[in-house]
Protein backbone atom coordinates (compact mmCIF):
# COMPACT_ATOMS: atom_id res chain seq x y z
CA UNK A 1 0.00 0.00 0.00
CA UNK A 2 1.41 3.53 -1.04
CA UNK A 3 -0.67 6.72 0.83
CA UNK A 4 0.31 10.23 0.83
CA UNK A 5 0.03 12.52 3.96
CA UNK A 6 -1.52 15.78 3.32
CA UNK A 7 -1.27 18.54 5.64
CA UNK A 8 -0.45 21.76 6.66
CA UNK A 9 3.40 22.23 8.00
CA UNK A 10 2.84 20.90 11.88
CA UNK A 11 -0.70 19.17 10.83
CA UNK A 12 1.88 15.40 12.67
CA UNK A 13 2.52 13.71 9.45
CA UNK A 14 5.83 12.76 10.28
CA UNK A 15 4.93 11.90 13.45
CA UNK A 16 2.39 9.38 12.33
CA UNK A 17 4.27 8.26 9.26
CA UNK A 18 6.99 6.66 11.81
CA UNK A 19 4.35 4.67 13.76
CA UNK A 20 3.22 3.77 10.67
CA UNK A 21 7.06 2.90 9.17
CA UNK A 22 7.15 0.68 12.98
CA UNK A 23 3.68 -0.56 12.59
CA UNK A 24 3.37 -1.60 8.88
CA UNK A 25 7.11 -1.72 8.23
CA UNK A 26 6.39 1.05 5.54
CA UNK A 27 8.87 2.94 4.18
CA UNK A 28 8.64 6.88 4.77
CA UNK A 29 9.56 9.29 2.14
CA UNK A 30 10.38 12.36 3.52
CA UNK A 31 11.19 15.18 1.05
CA UNK A 32 11.60 17.78 4.31
CA UNK A 33 14.07 15.39 5.97
CA UNK A 34 15.84 14.23 2.68
CA UNK A 35 16.48 18.28 1.84
CA UNK A 36 17.64 18.82 5.43
CA UNK A 37 20.38 15.88 4.58
CA UNK A 38 21.77 17.60 1.89
CA UNK A 39 21.54 20.51 3.30
CA UNK A 40 23.72 19.43 6.65
CA UNK A 41 26.13 17.41 3.99
CA UNK A 42 26.91 20.98 2.55
CA UNK A 43 26.35 19.64 -1.08
CA UNK A 44 26.08 22.03 -3.73
CA UNK A 45 21.84 21.49 -3.73
CA UNK A 46 22.10 21.50 -0.27
CA UNK A 47 23.88 24.73 -0.18
CA UNK A 48 21.40 26.11 -3.11
CA UNK A 49 18.24 25.07 -0.80
CA UNK A 50 19.26 26.32 2.70
CA UNK A 51 18.16 29.69 2.26
CA UNK A 52 14.63 28.98 0.17
CA UNK A 53 13.84 26.50 3.38
CA UNK A 54 14.94 28.85 6.16
CA UNK A 55 12.73 31.50 4.18
CA UNK A 56 9.68 29.07 4.69
CA UNK A 57 9.11 29.05 0.69
CA UNK A 58 8.87 25.81 -2.00
CA UNK A 59 12.08 24.29 -3.32
CA UNK A 60 11.93 23.70 -6.62
CA UNK A 61 9.71 20.36 -8.14
CA UNK A 62 12.59 19.98 -10.34
CA UNK A 63 14.86 18.75 -6.87
CA UNK A 64 12.08 16.98 -4.92
CA UNK A 65 11.18 14.75 -7.94
CA UNK A 66 14.83 13.95 -8.61
CA UNK A 67 15.12 13.35 -4.85
CA UNK A 68 11.87 11.15 -4.95
CA UNK A 69 12.72 9.58 -8.27
CA UNK A 70 15.94 7.81 -6.73
CA UNK A 71 14.08 6.47 -3.68
CA UNK A 72 11.74 5.11 -6.07
CA UNK A 73 13.95 2.72 -7.61
CA UNK A 74 14.67 0.97 -4.63
CA UNK A 75 12.90 -2.11 -2.74
CA UNK A 76 9.49 -0.48 -1.71
CA UNK A 77 7.77 -3.64 -0.74
CA UNK A 78 6.06 -2.96 2.62
CA UNK A 79 5.03 0.18 0.80
CA UNK A 80 5.40 3.81 1.13
CA UNK A 81 4.45 7.14 2.69
CA UNK A 82 5.17 10.16 1.08
CA UNK A 83 5.09 12.69 3.94
CA UNK A 84 5.24 16.42 2.47
CA UNK A 85 5.38 15.23 -0.91
CA UNK A 86 3.53 16.11 -3.51
CA UNK A 87 3.33 20.07 -2.08
CA UNK A 88 2.44 21.50 -5.67
CA UNK A 89 0.06 19.86 -8.74
CA UNK A 90 3.40 19.64 -10.62
CA UNK A 91 4.66 17.04 -8.38
CA UNK A 92 1.38 15.38 -7.92
CA UNK A 93 1.18 14.59 -11.60
CA UNK A 94 5.26 13.77 -11.84
CA UNK A 95 4.22 11.61 -8.80
CA UNK A 96 1.59 9.90 -10.79
CA UNK A 97 3.78 9.05 -13.87
CA UNK A 98 6.97 8.22 -11.96
CA UNK A 99 4.30 5.04 -9.92
CA UNK A 100 3.49 4.29 -13.17
CA UNK A 101 6.70 3.68 -14.78
CA UNK A 102 7.19 1.44 -11.86
CA UNK A 103 4.21 -0.41 -11.81
CA UNK A 104 2.78 1.69 -8.46
CA UNK A 105 0.19 3.41 -7.66
CA UNK A 106 -1.06 5.95 -5.00
CA UNK A 107 -4.14 4.02 -2.80
CA UNK A 108 -4.89 6.69 -0.15
CA UNK A 109 -4.59 9.82 0.47
CA UNK A 110 -4.78 11.16 3.92
CA UNK A 111 -6.00 14.74 4.53
CA UNK A 112 -4.89 15.74 8.15
CA UNK A 113 -6.84 18.34 9.54
CA UNK A 114 -5.77 20.75 12.20
CA UNK A 115 -6.59 24.62 12.65
CA UNK A 116 -4.01 27.14 12.48
CA UNK A 117 -3.36 28.36 15.78
CA UNK A 118 -3.12 24.96 16.82
CA UNK A 119 -0.28 24.65 14.40
CA UNK A 120 1.12 27.95 15.24
CA UNK A 121 1.51 26.40 18.80
CA UNK A 122 2.72 22.91 17.76
CA UNK A 123 5.54 24.49 15.50
CA UNK A 124 6.99 27.08 17.77
CA UNK A 125 7.49 24.35 21.01
CA UNK A 126 8.66 21.31 18.69
CA UNK A 127 11.89 20.21 19.01
CA UNK A 128 13.46 16.65 17.86
CA UNK A 129 15.82 14.55 18.49
CA UNK A 130 18.74 14.84 15.92
CA UNK A 131 19.68 10.94 16.61
CA UNK A 132 16.72 9.20 15.86
CA UNK A 133 14.17 12.10 14.74
CA UNK A 134 11.90 11.49 18.06
CA UNK A 135 9.59 14.44 18.39
CA UNK A 136 8.92 16.57 21.15
CA UNK A 137 6.79 19.36 21.86
CA UNK A 138 7.65 21.95 25.04
CA UNK A 139 4.40 21.44 26.90
CA UNK A 140 2.80 18.08 25.77
CA UNK A 141 5.96 16.01 25.79
CA UNK A 142 8.88 17.77 26.92
CA UNK A 143 12.76 16.75 26.23
CA UNK A 144 13.23 14.63 29.51
CA UNK A 145 14.75 16.43 31.89
CA UNK A 146 17.66 13.90 32.37
CA UNK A 147 18.64 15.18 29.01
CA UNK A 148 18.46 12.07 27.47
CA UNK A 149 15.73 10.79 24.28
CA UNK A 150 13.71 8.48 25.79
CA UNK A 151 13.57 6.48 22.33
CA UNK A 152 17.88 6.40 22.03
CA UNK A 153 19.35 8.23 24.66
CA UNK A 154 21.20 10.77 22.54
CA UNK A 155 21.50 14.42 24.15
CA UNK A 156 21.24 15.40 21.10
CA UNK A 157 18.14 18.16 20.89
CA UNK A 158 17.27 19.81 17.91
CA UNK A 159 15.12 22.91 16.58
CA UNK A 160 14.74 23.79 13.24
CA UNK A 161 15.70 26.94 11.73
CA UNK A 162 12.04 27.20 9.83
CA UNK A 163 10.51 26.69 13.12
CA UNK A 164 10.23 30.25 13.88
CA UNK A 165 6.98 32.65 13.55
CA UNK A 166 7.90 34.28 10.60
CA UNK A 167 9.39 31.03 7.90
CA UNK A 168 6.57 29.68 9.82
CA UNK A 169 3.53 32.09 8.31
CA UNK A 170 5.32 31.78 4.70
CA UNK A 171 5.14 28.29 4.78
CA UNK A 172 1.59 28.54 5.80
CA UNK A 173 1.34 30.40 2.90
CA UNK A 174 2.49 28.22 0.72
CA UNK A 175 0.25 25.09 1.66
CA UNK A 176 -2.79 27.22 1.46
CA UNK A 177 -1.62 29.00 -2.17
CA UNK A 178 -0.12 25.82 -3.68
CA UNK A 179 -0.73 22.38 -2.25
CA UNK A 180 -3.97 23.12 -0.78
CA UNK A 181 -4.95 22.14 -4.29
CA UNK A 182 -4.08 18.28 -4.04
CA UNK A 183 -6.68 17.85 -1.73
CA UNK A 184 -9.30 18.71 -4.77
CA UNK A 185 -6.92 16.95 -7.28
CA UNK A 186 -7.01 13.75 -5.16
CA UNK A 187 -10.84 14.21 -4.33
CA UNK A 188 -11.57 14.00 -7.58
CA UNK A 189 -10.09 10.88 -8.02
CA UNK A 190 -11.62 9.31 -5.38
CA UNK A 191 -8.83 9.08 -3.23
CA UNK A 192 -9.08 11.53 -0.34
CA UNK A 193 -9.60 10.26 3.54
CA UNK A 194 -9.47 13.22 5.70
CA UNK A 195 -8.94 12.65 9.49
CA UNK A 196 -8.86 15.00 12.29
CA UNK A 197 -5.48 15.91 13.23
CA UNK A 198 -5.96 17.77 16.67
CA UNK A 199 -6.52 14.87 19.13
CA UNK A 200 -3.94 12.72 21.03
CA UNK A 201 -1.53 11.38 18.86
CA UNK A 202 -3.28 7.73 19.26
CA UNK A 203 -6.63 8.90 18.38
CA UNK A 204 -5.13 10.34 15.53
CA UNK A 205 -3.47 7.33 14.64
CA UNK A 206 -6.46 5.22 15.24
CA UNK A 207 -8.65 7.60 12.54
CA UNK A 208 -5.82 6.81 10.11
CA UNK A 209 -6.02 3.29 10.58
CA UNK A 210 -10.09 3.49 10.05
CA UNK A 211 -9.17 5.62 6.95
CA UNK A 212 -6.58 3.08 5.77
CA UNK A 213 -9.00 0.02 5.57
P1 LIG B 1 6.81 21.22 7.29
O1 LIG B 1 5.76 20.37 6.67
O2 LIG B 1 6.77 21.16 8.79
O3 LIG B 1 6.83 22.63 6.80
P2 LIG B 1 8.97 19.74 5.95
O4 LIG B 1 10.04 19.12 6.76
O5 LIG B 1 8.06 18.82 5.21
O6 LIG B 1 8.21 20.66 6.97
O7 LIG B 1 9.60 20.76 4.90
C1 LIG B 1 10.46 21.79 5.28
C2 LIG B 1 10.81 22.68 4.09
O8 LIG B 1 11.45 21.89 3.06
C3 LIG B 1 9.64 23.33 3.38
O9 LIG B 1 9.24 24.53 3.99
C4 LIG B 1 10.22 23.55 1.97
O10 LIG B 1 11.09 24.65 1.94
C5 LIG B 1 11.06 22.31 1.75
N1 LIG B 1 10.27 21.20 1.12
C6 LIG B 1 10.00 19.99 1.70
N2 LIG B 1 9.30 19.22 0.84
C7 LIG B 1 9.09 19.95 -0.28
C8 LIG B 1 8.41 19.72 -1.52
N3 LIG B 1 7.77 18.56 -1.77
N4 LIG B 1 8.44 20.72 -2.45
C9 LIG B 1 9.07 21.87 -2.23
N5 LIG B 1 9.71 22.17 -1.08
C10 LIG B 1 9.73 21.22 -0.11
ZN1 LIG C 1 16.61 9.89 20.00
Amino acid sequence: MNIILLGPPGAGKGTQARILVEERNMMQLSTGDMLREAKDSGSEMGQIVAGVMARGELVTDEIVIGLIREKLCSDTQGGVIFDGFPRTLGQADALGKLLEENGKQIDAVVEMQVDDAALIARITARSTCGACGEVYNDQTKPWPSNGKCINCGSTDIKRRADDNEDSLKQRLMEYYKKTSPLLGYYYARGDLKSVNGLGEIDQVKSEITAALK
